[in-house]
Protein backbone atom coordinates (compact mmCIF):
# COMPACT_ATOMS: atom_id res chain seq x y z
CA UNK A 1 0.00 0.00 0.00
CA UNK A 2 1.22 3.40 -1.03
CA UNK A 3 0.46 6.91 -0.47
CA UNK A 4 0.28 9.36 -2.79
CA UNK A 5 0.15 13.09 -1.96
CA UNK A 6 -0.46 16.32 -4.67
CA UNK A 7 -0.07 19.72 -3.45
CA UNK A 8 -1.72 22.44 -4.37
CA UNK A 9 -0.13 23.64 -7.43
CA UNK A 10 -0.90 19.68 -8.60
CA UNK A 11 -4.23 20.33 -8.62
CA UNK A 12 -4.61 23.69 -9.52
CA UNK A 13 -6.06 23.60 -12.70
CA UNK A 14 -7.66 20.92 -15.11
CA UNK A 15 -4.67 20.02 -16.99
CA UNK A 16 -2.73 19.62 -13.70
CA UNK A 17 -5.37 17.54 -12.24
CA UNK A 18 -5.87 15.09 -14.90
CA UNK A 19 -1.73 14.73 -15.34
CA UNK A 20 -2.55 13.59 -11.20
CA UNK A 21 -5.06 11.31 -12.10
CA UNK A 22 -3.21 9.63 -14.80
CA UNK A 23 -0.32 9.14 -11.94
CA UNK A 24 -2.86 7.70 -9.77
CA UNK A 25 -4.08 5.42 -12.59
CA UNK A 26 -0.60 4.15 -13.42
CA UNK A 27 -0.52 2.64 -10.34
CA UNK A 28 -1.56 -0.84 -9.68
CA UNK A 29 -0.60 -0.87 -5.94
CA UNK A 30 -3.60 0.06 -2.95
CA UNK A 31 -3.49 3.49 -2.75
CA UNK A 32 -4.60 6.48 -0.27
CA UNK A 33 -4.23 9.64 -1.90
CA UNK A 34 -4.49 12.73 -0.64
CA UNK A 35 -4.46 16.61 -1.97
CA UNK A 36 -4.17 19.69 -1.00
CA UNK A 37 -6.52 22.50 -2.03
CA UNK A 38 -6.27 24.04 -5.23
CA UNK A 39 -3.24 26.82 -5.42
CA UNK A 40 -3.95 29.59 -3.66
CA UNK A 41 -7.38 28.97 -2.52
CA UNK A 42 -6.56 28.44 0.78
CA UNK A 43 -5.22 31.84 1.00
CA UNK A 44 -8.35 33.08 -0.67
CA UNK A 45 -10.72 31.11 1.92
CA UNK A 46 -8.58 32.90 5.13
CA UNK A 47 -9.01 36.77 3.73
CA UNK A 48 -12.56 36.19 2.78
CA UNK A 49 -13.11 35.36 6.34
CA UNK A 50 -10.89 37.55 7.87
CA UNK A 51 -12.78 40.54 6.09
CA UNK A 52 -15.93 38.74 6.90
CA UNK A 53 -15.17 39.58 10.54
CA UNK A 54 -13.98 42.92 9.87
CA UNK A 55 -17.40 45.40 9.51
CA UNK A 56 -15.58 48.40 7.69
CA UNK A 57 -14.90 45.62 4.58
CA UNK A 58 -17.43 44.99 2.09
CA UNK A 59 -18.95 41.39 2.97
CA UNK A 60 -17.08 38.78 1.05
CA UNK A 61 -19.84 37.54 -1.22
CA UNK A 62 -17.98 38.35 -4.82
CA UNK A 63 -14.70 35.94 -3.05
CA UNK A 64 -17.16 33.67 -2.44
CA UNK A 65 -18.80 33.17 -5.91
CA UNK A 66 -15.38 33.04 -7.45
CA UNK A 67 -14.65 30.41 -5.71
CA UNK A 68 -17.45 28.47 -6.77
CA UNK A 69 -16.96 29.61 -10.31
CA UNK A 70 -13.30 28.37 -9.78
CA UNK A 71 -14.28 24.96 -9.33
CA UNK A 72 -17.52 24.54 -11.80
CA UNK A 73 -14.94 25.76 -14.43
CA UNK A 74 -13.06 23.09 -12.96
CA UNK A 75 -15.62 20.49 -13.66
CA UNK A 76 -16.87 21.52 -16.81
CA UNK A 77 -13.69 21.80 -18.06
CA UNK A 78 -12.73 18.51 -16.66
CA UNK A 79 -15.81 15.81 -17.48
CA UNK A 80 -17.40 14.86 -20.49
CA UNK A 81 -20.03 12.83 -19.02
CA UNK A 82 -22.63 15.61 -18.00
CA UNK A 83 -23.57 13.63 -14.95
CA UNK A 84 -20.22 14.40 -13.21
CA UNK A 85 -20.51 18.39 -14.01
CA UNK A 86 -24.29 18.17 -12.61
CA UNK A 87 -23.05 16.02 -8.93
CA UNK A 88 -19.52 18.25 -8.31
CA UNK A 89 -22.11 21.13 -9.09
CA UNK A 90 -24.52 20.25 -6.25
CA UNK A 91 -21.82 19.45 -3.76
CA UNK A 92 -19.72 22.32 -4.52
CA UNK A 93 -22.87 24.59 -4.54
CA UNK A 94 -23.58 22.65 -0.86
CA UNK A 95 -19.74 23.74 0.33
CA UNK A 96 -20.14 27.48 -0.95
CA UNK A 97 -22.87 27.76 0.96
CA UNK A 98 -21.94 26.71 4.28
CA UNK A 99 -18.86 28.81 3.83
CA UNK A 100 -21.36 31.61 3.34
CA UNK A 101 -23.36 30.54 6.44
CA UNK A 102 -19.84 30.95 8.31
CA UNK A 103 -18.97 33.78 6.94
CA UNK A 104 -22.26 35.71 7.70
CA UNK A 105 -22.07 34.18 11.48
CA UNK A 106 -18.61 35.57 11.16
CA UNK A 107 -20.07 39.12 10.13
CA UNK A 108 -22.36 38.83 13.08
CA UNK A 109 -19.97 38.41 15.70
CA UNK A 110 -17.46 40.64 14.17
CA UNK A 111 -14.68 38.42 15.15
CA UNK A 112 -13.29 35.17 13.38
CA UNK A 113 -11.84 32.71 15.88
CA UNK A 114 -9.27 30.59 15.01
CA UNK A 115 -11.83 27.72 15.16
CA UNK A 116 -13.49 29.89 12.54
CA UNK A 117 -10.93 29.92 10.63
CA UNK A 118 -10.02 26.49 10.35
CA UNK A 119 -13.80 25.66 9.05
CA UNK A 120 -13.30 28.24 6.26
CA UNK A 121 -9.75 27.20 5.55
CA UNK A 122 -11.41 23.11 5.24
CA UNK A 123 -13.19 24.05 2.62
CA UNK A 124 -10.17 23.82 -0.01
CA UNK A 125 -9.37 20.89 0.62
CA UNK A 126 -12.73 19.19 0.72
CA UNK A 127 -13.82 20.69 -2.68
CA UNK A 128 -10.68 19.49 -4.38
CA UNK A 129 -11.38 16.14 -3.19
CA UNK A 130 -15.00 15.97 -4.38
CA UNK A 131 -13.75 16.58 -7.94
CA UNK A 132 -10.79 14.42 -7.77
CA UNK A 133 -13.39 11.79 -6.78
CA UNK A 134 -15.71 12.41 -9.78
CA UNK A 135 -12.78 12.58 -11.99
CA UNK A 136 -11.17 9.12 -10.62
CA UNK A 137 -14.51 7.63 -11.68
CA UNK A 138 -14.43 9.25 -15.14
CA UNK A 139 -11.33 7.58 -15.97
CA UNK A 140 -12.78 4.09 -14.77
CA UNK A 141 -11.23 3.83 -11.65
CA UNK A 142 -13.33 2.86 -8.56
CA UNK A 143 -12.57 5.10 -5.62
CA UNK A 144 -13.77 5.99 -2.45
CA UNK A 145 -13.86 9.44 -0.34
CA UNK A 146 -13.16 9.46 2.84
CA UNK A 147 -13.49 12.17 5.03
CA UNK A 148 -10.09 12.81 6.72
CA UNK A 149 -11.88 14.32 9.65
CA UNK A 150 -13.23 11.14 10.51
CA UNK A 151 -9.39 9.74 10.78
CA UNK A 152 -7.42 11.97 11.69
CA UNK A 153 -7.66 13.34 15.26
CA UNK A 154 -6.00 16.33 17.02
CA UNK A 155 -6.52 18.29 20.27
CA UNK A 156 -8.49 21.54 19.84
CA UNK A 157 -5.45 23.99 18.91
CA UNK A 158 -6.94 25.27 16.14
CA UNK A 159 -5.23 26.31 13.57
CA UNK A 160 -2.39 24.19 14.11
CA UNK A 161 -3.50 21.16 16.14
CA UNK A 162 -1.53 18.46 17.23
CA UNK A 163 -2.61 15.03 16.33
CA UNK A 164 -3.76 12.32 18.48
CA UNK A 165 -1.47 9.38 17.54
CA UNK A 166 -2.81 6.43 18.98
CA UNK A 167 -6.79 7.53 17.53
CA UNK A 168 -5.43 8.17 14.40
CA UNK A 169 -3.94 5.12 13.72
CA UNK A 170 -6.97 2.86 15.10
CA UNK A 171 -9.44 5.38 12.42
CA UNK A 172 -6.68 4.90 9.86
CA UNK A 173 -6.85 0.79 10.18
CA UNK A 174 -10.52 0.90 10.96
CA UNK A 175 -11.78 3.47 8.54
CA UNK A 176 -9.32 3.01 5.47
CA UNK A 177 -7.85 0.14 5.97
CA UNK A 178 -10.95 -1.48 6.09
CA UNK A 179 -11.82 -0.02 2.24
CA UNK A 180 -8.82 -1.00 1.19
CA UNK A 181 -9.16 -4.71 2.65
CA UNK A 182 -5.48 -4.41 4.73
CA UNK A 183 -4.97 -7.10 7.34
CA UNK A 184 -3.06 -5.80 10.18
CA UNK A 185 -1.54 -8.08 13.48
CA UNK A 186 -2.27 -7.21 16.74
CA UNK A 187 0.41 -4.90 16.91
CA UNK A 188 -1.56 -2.69 14.08
CA UNK A 189 1.62 -3.75 11.47
CA UNK A 190 0.62 -4.13 7.99
CA UNK A 191 1.12 -7.65 6.98
CA UNK A 192 1.80 -6.21 3.86
CA UNK A 193 3.76 -9.22 1.96
CA UNK A 194 1.41 -11.99 2.99
CA UNK A 195 -0.95 -11.27 0.60
CA UNK A 196 -3.72 -12.71 2.56
CA UNK A 197 -5.64 -9.10 2.31
CA UNK A 198 -6.26 -9.37 -1.25
CA UNK A 199 -7.56 -12.80 -1.22
CA UNK A 200 -9.77 -12.11 1.40
CA UNK A 201 -11.37 -8.77 0.19
CA UNK A 202 -12.01 -9.17 -3.00
CA UNK A 203 -15.12 -6.54 -3.70
CA UNK A 204 -12.94 -3.64 -1.48
CA UNK A 205 -11.40 -0.70 -3.90
CA UNK A 206 -7.89 0.14 -3.97
CA UNK A 207 -8.57 3.64 -4.07
CA UNK A 208 -8.95 6.25 -1.79
CA UNK A 209 -9.21 9.52 -1.85
CA UNK A 210 -9.01 11.94 1.16
CA UNK A 211 -8.00 15.46 2.04
CA UNK A 212 -4.33 16.72 3.91
CA UNK A 213 -4.10 19.14 6.27
CA UNK A 214 -7.74 19.22 8.18
CA UNK A 215 -8.36 16.90 10.79
CA UNK A 216 -10.85 17.19 13.79
CA UNK A 217 -10.63 17.05 17.59
CA UNK A 218 -12.72 15.10 20.20
CA UNK A 219 -15.89 16.75 19.91
CA UNK A 220 -15.35 16.26 15.65
CA UNK A 221 -14.72 20.36 15.65
CA UNK A 222 -12.87 20.90 12.37
CA UNK A 223 -9.00 21.34 12.85
CA UNK A 224 -6.16 21.95 10.63
CA UNK A 225 -2.60 20.88 11.52
CA UNK A 226 -0.81 24.27 9.75
CA UNK A 227 -0.06 26.27 6.87
CA UNK A 228 1.66 23.64 4.20
CA UNK A 229 -0.01 20.60 6.83
CA UNK A 230 -0.95 18.13 4.20
CA UNK A 231 3.35 16.89 3.88
CA UNK A 232 2.14 15.53 7.55
CA UNK A 233 -1.19 14.32 6.71
CA UNK A 234 0.95 12.29 4.55
CA UNK A 235 3.14 10.74 7.01
CA UNK A 236 0.82 10.39 9.68
CA UNK A 237 -1.16 8.19 7.55
CA UNK A 238 1.76 6.23 5.96
CA UNK A 239 2.61 5.65 9.27
CA UNK A 240 -0.74 4.77 10.79
CA UNK A 241 -1.05 2.32 7.87
CA UNK A 242 2.12 0.63 7.63
CA UNK A 243 2.89 2.19 3.80
CA UNK A 244 5.79 1.05 1.92
CA UNK A 245 6.33 4.03 0.28
CA UNK A 246 5.01 7.53 0.98
CA UNK A 247 5.12 9.51 -3.01
CA UNK A 248 4.69 13.52 -2.28
CA UNK A 249 4.16 14.92 -5.53
CA UNK A 250 4.64 18.70 -6.53
CA UNK A 251 6.17 21.06 -9.38
CA UNK A 252 9.57 20.35 -8.98
CA UNK A 253 11.82 17.43 -9.43
CA UNK A 254 13.06 16.80 -6.10
CA UNK A 255 15.96 18.15 -4.00
CA UNK A 256 17.77 20.22 -5.83
CA UNK A 257 21.42 20.63 -5.55
CA UNK A 258 20.88 24.86 -5.01
CA UNK A 259 18.37 27.39 -6.19
CA UNK A 260 18.37 26.90 -9.66
CA UNK A 261 17.65 30.82 -9.41
CA UNK A 262 21.22 31.12 -8.41
CA UNK A 263 23.02 28.31 -9.84
CA UNK A 264 22.25 27.43 -13.17
CA UNK A 265 23.36 24.30 -13.29
CA UNK A 266 21.29 22.37 -10.37
CA UNK A 267 21.26 19.13 -10.12
CA UNK A 268 18.52 16.82 -9.02
CA UNK A 269 19.36 14.63 -5.64
CA UNK A 270 18.62 11.10 -5.59
CA UNK A 271 18.96 9.99 -2.06
CA UNK A 272 18.98 12.56 0.77
CA UNK A 273 19.01 11.82 4.38
CA UNK A 274 16.40 12.91 6.77
CA UNK A 275 19.13 14.63 8.67
CA UNK A 276 19.94 16.33 5.68
CA UNK A 277 16.77 17.36 4.63
CA UNK A 278 16.60 18.80 8.55
CA UNK A 279 20.10 21.41 8.19
CA UNK A 280 18.19 22.14 4.24
CA UNK A 281 15.57 23.20 5.35
CA UNK A 282 16.93 25.13 8.42
CA UNK A 283 18.72 26.71 6.40
CA UNK A 284 15.84 28.23 4.21
CA UNK A 285 15.68 25.89 0.91
CA UNK A 286 12.09 25.15 0.00
CA UNK A 287 11.96 21.38 0.41
CA UNK A 288 8.97 19.37 2.47
CA UNK A 289 9.05 20.60 5.90
CA UNK A 290 11.39 17.76 8.37
CA UNK A 291 8.46 17.85 11.08
CA UNK A 292 6.09 16.53 8.37
CA UNK A 293 7.74 13.80 7.29
CA UNK A 294 9.00 12.88 11.12
CA UNK A 295 6.36 10.19 11.38
CA UNK A 296 7.18 8.33 8.27
CA UNK A 297 10.85 8.55 9.07
CA UNK A 298 10.06 6.94 12.68
CA UNK A 299 8.88 4.07 11.22
CA UNK A 300 11.49 3.85 8.38
CA UNK A 301 9.20 4.34 5.41
CA UNK A 302 10.87 5.83 2.36
CA UNK A 303 9.40 9.18 1.36
CA UNK A 304 9.81 10.45 -2.34
CA UNK A 305 9.42 13.56 -3.54
CA UNK A 306 7.98 13.89 -7.27
CA UNK A 307 7.34 16.21 -10.15
CA UNK A 308 3.94 15.80 -11.39
CA UNK A 309 4.43 17.65 -14.43
CA UNK A 310 7.61 15.54 -15.30
CA UNK A 311 6.93 11.84 -15.56
CA UNK A 312 10.72 10.77 -16.23
CA UNK A 313 12.32 12.43 -13.64
CA UNK A 314 13.06 9.69 -10.72
CA UNK A 315 12.83 11.99 -8.15
CA UNK A 316 14.45 12.45 -4.42
CA UNK A 317 13.91 9.39 -1.97
CA UNK A 318 14.20 11.00 1.36
CA UNK A 319 15.43 7.86 3.82
CA UNK A 320 17.80 6.57 6.46
CA UNK A 321 21.20 7.57 5.01
CA UNK A 322 23.10 4.48 3.66
CA UNK A 323 27.01 4.31 3.38
CA UNK A 324 27.05 3.94 -0.15
CA UNK A 325 25.62 7.75 -0.27
CA UNK A 326 27.49 9.09 2.99
CA UNK A 327 30.26 11.42 2.78
CA UNK A 328 29.42 13.07 -0.21
CA UNK A 329 28.34 16.71 -0.68
CA UNK A 330 24.82 16.98 -1.49
CA UNK A 331 24.08 20.65 -1.33
CA UNK A 332 24.45 24.32 -1.34
CA UNK A 333 22.00 27.04 -0.03
CA UNK A 334 23.04 30.48 -0.38
CA UNK A 335 20.89 32.35 2.41
CA UNK A 336 21.03 36.13 1.51
CA UNK A 337 20.40 38.95 3.56
CA UNK A 338 21.92 38.02 6.64
CA UNK A 339 24.18 39.66 9.28
CA UNK A 340 27.44 38.82 10.99
CA UNK A 341 27.66 40.32 14.39
CA UNK A 342 30.80 40.27 16.30
CA UNK A 343 31.07 41.76 19.83
CA UNK A 344 34.65 41.98 20.82
CA UNK A 345 35.67 42.13 24.90
CA UNK A 346 38.23 44.06 26.56
CA UNK A 347 40.20 42.34 28.96
CA UNK A 348 38.22 43.70 31.94
CA UNK A 349 35.01 41.84 30.45
CA UNK A 350 33.89 38.08 30.79
CA UNK A 351 32.26 37.35 27.19
CA UNK A 352 30.47 34.18 28.60
CA UNK A 353 28.43 36.52 31.07
CA UNK A 354 26.83 37.98 28.36
CA UNK A 355 25.62 35.42 26.32
CA UNK A 356 22.08 34.68 28.17
CA UNK A 357 21.50 38.63 26.84
CA UNK A 358 21.91 38.31 23.29
CA UNK A 359 19.88 34.88 23.12
CA UNK A 360 17.28 36.89 24.80
CA UNK A 361 17.35 39.84 22.77
CA UNK A 362 17.27 37.65 19.64
CA UNK A 363 14.51 35.45 21.20
CA UNK A 364 12.08 38.36 21.83
CA UNK A 365 12.40 40.25 18.42
CA UNK A 366 12.43 37.10 16.54
CA UNK A 367 15.73 37.09 15.34
CA UNK A 368 17.15 33.66 13.57
CA UNK A 369 20.39 32.53 15.05
CA UNK A 370 21.83 30.80 12.41
CA UNK A 371 25.40 30.24 14.14
CA UNK A 372 26.99 31.15 17.29
CA UNK A 373 30.42 31.13 18.70
CA UNK A 374 32.39 32.60 21.42
CA UNK A 375 35.84 32.75 22.70
CA UNK A 376 37.07 34.46 26.06
CA UNK A 377 37.40 37.71 23.62
CA UNK A 378 35.15 37.42 21.03
CA UNK A 379 31.40 36.46 20.67
CA UNK A 380 30.09 36.08 17.00
CA UNK A 381 26.52 35.40 15.71
CA UNK A 382 25.24 34.86 12.43
CA UNK A 383 22.18 35.75 12.30
CA UNK A 384 18.72 36.60 9.98
CA UNK A 385 18.75 40.66 9.30
CA UNK A 386 16.88 42.68 11.75
CA UNK A 387 16.41 46.37 12.11
CA UNK A 388 16.62 46.16 16.27
CA UNK A 389 20.45 44.47 15.82
CA UNK A 390 21.43 48.44 15.19
CA UNK A 391 20.10 49.38 18.71
CA UNK A 392 21.66 46.64 19.90
CA UNK A 393 24.79 47.56 18.26
CA UNK A 394 24.51 51.19 19.74
CA UNK A 395 23.97 49.03 23.11
CA UNK A 396 27.36 47.52 23.35
CA UNK A 397 29.71 49.51 21.80
CA UNK A 398 30.77 50.92 24.63
CA UNK A 399 34.48 51.20 26.72
CA UNK A 400 34.09 47.13 27.52
CA UNK A 401 33.18 46.52 24.81
CA UNK A 402 32.95 47.03 20.90
CA UNK A 403 30.40 45.20 18.54
CA UNK A 404 30.27 45.80 14.62
CA UNK A 405 27.97 44.56 12.34
CA UNK A 406 28.57 43.57 8.79
CA UNK A 407 25.85 42.77 6.10
CA UNK A 408 26.32 39.35 4.58
CA UNK A 409 25.18 36.11 2.96
CA UNK A 410 25.19 33.06 4.26
CA UNK A 411 26.59 30.23 2.15
CA UNK A 412 26.08 26.71 3.44
CA UNK A 413 27.53 23.35 1.77
CA UNK A 414 25.75 20.36 2.86
CA UNK A 415 26.95 16.81 3.89
CA UNK A 416 25.78 14.31 6.39
CA UNK A 417 28.82 13.53 8.73
CA UNK A 418 30.71 16.71 6.80
CA UNK A 419 34.04 15.81 8.43
CA UNK A 420 34.45 12.41 6.43
CA UNK A 421 33.73 14.31 2.94
CA UNK A 422 37.11 13.78 0.58
CA UNK A 423 39.96 16.02 0.99
CA UNK A 424 40.02 17.01 -2.49
CA UNK A 425 36.35 18.40 -2.10
CA UNK A 426 37.21 20.36 1.11
CA UNK A 427 40.31 22.21 -1.06
CA UNK A 428 37.94 23.23 -3.21
CA UNK A 429 35.41 24.82 -1.44
CA UNK A 430 38.54 26.44 0.31
CA UNK A 431 40.19 27.90 -2.57
CA UNK A 432 37.43 29.53 -3.51
CA UNK A 433 35.91 31.04 -0.13
CA UNK A 434 39.52 32.12 0.85
CA UNK A 435 40.60 33.51 -2.64
CA UNK A 436 40.58 37.18 -1.94
CA UNK A 437 40.75 38.15 1.49
CA UNK A 438 37.66 40.07 1.74
CA UNK A 439 34.86 37.54 0.42
CA UNK A 440 34.95 35.27 3.24
CA UNK A 441 34.68 36.80 6.89
CA UNK A 442 33.54 33.48 8.69
CA UNK A 443 33.95 29.83 8.32
CA UNK A 444 32.33 27.15 10.53
CA UNK A 445 31.47 23.68 11.27
CA UNK A 446 28.25 21.98 11.82
CA UNK A 447 27.47 18.45 11.91
CA UNK A 448 26.20 18.56 8.61
CA UNK A 449 27.35 21.50 6.78
CA UNK A 450 30.20 24.13 6.30
CA UNK A 451 28.77 27.48 6.67
CA UNK A 452 30.59 30.72 5.29
CA UNK A 453 29.42 34.21 6.04
CA UNK A 454 30.59 36.07 2.20
CA UNK A 455 30.44 39.22 0.30
CA UNK A 456 27.12 39.89 -0.73
CA UNK A 457 28.98 40.92 -3.77
CA UNK A 458 30.68 37.94 -4.66
CA UNK A 459 28.18 35.15 -2.93
CA UNK A 460 26.44 33.97 -5.90
CA UNK A 461 29.79 33.96 -8.02
CA UNK A 462 31.39 31.87 -5.01
CA UNK A 463 28.43 29.32 -5.32
CA UNK A 464 28.50 28.91 -8.60
CA UNK A 465 32.39 28.18 -8.45
CA UNK A 466 32.24 25.82 -5.41
CA UNK A 467 29.14 24.09 -7.10
CA UNK A 468 30.68 23.68 -10.60
CA UNK A 469 34.11 22.27 -9.09
CA UNK A 470 32.31 19.66 -6.36
CA UNK A 471 28.89 18.58 -7.76
CA UNK A 472 29.30 19.07 -12.10
CA UNK A 473 32.64 17.58 -12.20
N1 LIG B 1 -3.93 23.90 1.54
C1 LIG B 1 -3.11 24.06 2.71
C2 LIG B 1 -2.21 25.26 2.55
O1 LIG B 1 -2.25 25.91 1.52
C3 LIG B 1 -2.34 22.86 3.07
C4 LIG B 1 -1.32 22.37 2.07
O2 LIG B 1 -1.41 22.71 0.89
O3 LIG B 1 -0.40 21.64 2.45
O4 LIG B 1 -1.49 25.59 3.47
MG1 LIG C 1 2.58 22.09 0.22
Amino acid sequence: MIIMKFGGTSVKDAKSMQEAVNIVKKSNQKRVVLLSACSGITDKLLSLIKDAANPEAVFPSKAIDEIELHHNNLSSELFKNKIFVNYSAALIKRYCNELRKLAEGVRLLKECSPRSRDRAASFGELLSTTIFQFLCLENSLKPILIDARKVIKTNSDFCSAKVLVKQTRKNAINIIGKELGLSFNKRNSYEGNSGIAEIENKTQTDLIITQGFIASDLSNKTTTLGRGGSDWSAAILGSALNASEIQIYTDVDGVLSSDPKIIKNSKLIDKVSYEEIKELSFFGAKVVHPAAIFPALVKNIPVRIMNTFNEKSPGTLICYEDSANATKFKSIVLKKDCQLLNINFSSKANSQLYLQKFYKFFLRREVKVYFQSSSVSRITFLIEKNADINFLVEQMSCNKTLAELLNVDLLVVCANAILDCKKEDFQAIFEELLQKNENCHFIAFTDNSLLSAVAPIYSETVANKIHQKIFEK
